[in-house]
């Protein structure tokens, strides 16, 4: 066998996207024990940075290891008891996934739904807190299944006053959109590192709010063969040990209580993703990523494309793209095929209800880049014109290039 060499690739999908090789490289930097002054170190600036990225003073602001659905099912299992009422407002694959987690730690589930393409109205997910009395709010921020972007500004408030823990999963979101925790009223927020944040898959930050803190310490068991007389086991233990927050609070924490090995590769990762995004600026990275969104959704219109859903609510970073009709599902397979083989471009398919309907195209983290744009439209009109879609010369570029102009100072 040989060493591995993976065929060179531009991920333009919905993601995992490209790697940015500043961060290839800090997880190729050497490892160190677990308490090493230098490890410890790195944690601590590695909360620090992600109390920037999601606008928080939180203390409790870390890695959870594992990918962006360890964070949710930490975050879920670690707030919900058996019998507690969730509510899930469900617009697209990931509101699914928050449904049957909570289902798994027992609660008693209530969903809402809107159809495939649409957010939510504030006063539509108040209404239902007022019917259901959740102890929890799961509503996802972006749902990358539908590119939408639930606005969340107004539903901190709404969980306030009827004293609900609000937690969102910013996975999709998060760095390429507006996020605000503690502005807009969160308990708490995951995200991964495979989208906007320019990393790969495999770690998950998370921030969790004094007020959800309490609520999951409340829960506190320190593992016996760890345990001092002072860590009397208080509450209704959580479901799980690896994802039990309150363990993992102590393991960052100033206590160090051992839990798991954390994930040194991937701990040097999320430290280089963060200190990219805060290097560059939060505000300028999601500047950017709205307007290589911007283009690469005027570049597809350009070509003749429709877009699908409400682009007013759309995520800046992904973009799905109505399969033209002559082509069918298994010609919509076909132009992917034809951008992976030929051009080394992958975009994404999509889920459920848009399954055979749509393709999904990012312009996220490192690909949020005005060559990948470009590149991108330019092969997609060659395969659309390979598989005999007839596609303005050079329309998707054209496009593109008038929205980069149109910004340019
Ligand atoms: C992509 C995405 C995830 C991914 O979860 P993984 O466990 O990292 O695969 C989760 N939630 C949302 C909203 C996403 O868009």
């Amino acid at each position: 066998m040989d060493e591995i060499a993976p065929p060179p690739r531009l991920l333009m999908g919905p993601g995992p996207i490209s790697v940015d090789p500043r961060v290839l490289r800090a997880m190729a930097a050497p490892l160190v024990g677990q308490f090493d002054p230098f490890m410890t170190a790195t944690m601590n600036e590695v909360m620090d940075l992600y109390r920037e990225v999601f606008d928080t003073d939180n203390e409790q602001t870390f890695l959870v290891d594992g990918t962006s659905r360890a964070g949710i099912e930490a975050a879920l299992v670690s707030l919900i008891e058996p019998g507690d009422r969730v509510l899930v407002p469900v617009f697209g694959r990931f509101g699914h996934l928050l449904t049957e987690i909570a289902q798994r730690c027992g609660a008693e589930v209530h969903t809402i739904e809107v159809p495939w393409g649409e957010v939510f109205a504030p006063e539509a997910i108040e209404a239902a807190v007022r019917e259901v009395r959740p102890k929890v709010l799961a509503c996802v921020q972006g749902d990358t299944s539908t590119t939408m972007c639930q606005p969340l500004e107004d539903i901190g408030a709404i969980c306030r006053e009827h004293d609900v823990l609000f937690y969102c999963d910013a996975t999709a979101s998060l760095g390429g959109n507006e996020f605000r925790s503690d502005a807009w009223g969160l308990d708490i927020a995951t995200a991964g590192l495979q989208k906007c944040l320019g990393g790969p898959s495999g770690s998950a930050p998370i921030t969790i709010s004094p007020k959800a803190a309490d609520v999951i310490n409340a829960r506190r068991h320190v593992e016996a063969g760890i345990r001092e007389a002072s860590d009397e086991a208080v509450g209704r233990p959580i479901a799980s040990n690896y994802f039990d927050l309150a363990m993992v609070m102590d393991y960052w924490g100033p206590r160090r209580l051992n839990h798991h090995t954390e994930a040194t590769s991937m701990l040097y990762a999320a430290r280089e993703c963060a200190r990219l995004l805060a290097a560059e600026g939060i505000d300028a990275s999601v500047a950017r990523h709205a307007l290589h969104g911007r283009a690469m959704l005027e570049g597809v219109q350009g070509l003749g494309l429709s877009v699908f859903g409400d682009v007013t609510h759309k995520m800046h970073n992904v973009v799905a793209v109505e399969i033209p009709e002559k082509l069918g599902p298994a010609g919509g397979d076909a132009v992917r095929a034809s951008l992976l083989d030929d051009f080394g471009i992958e975009i994404g398919t999509s889920f459920g209800p848009l399954h055979g309907k749509v393709w999904r195209i990012g312009t996220m983290g490192y690909n949020a880049r005005k060559d990948a744009v470009l590149t991108t439209l330019a092969a997609l009109e060659h395969a659309l014109r390979t598989a005999d879609v007839g596609v303005p010369a050079g329309g998707g570029v054209t496009a593109a290039q008038a929205v980069y102009s149109e910004a340019r100072p």
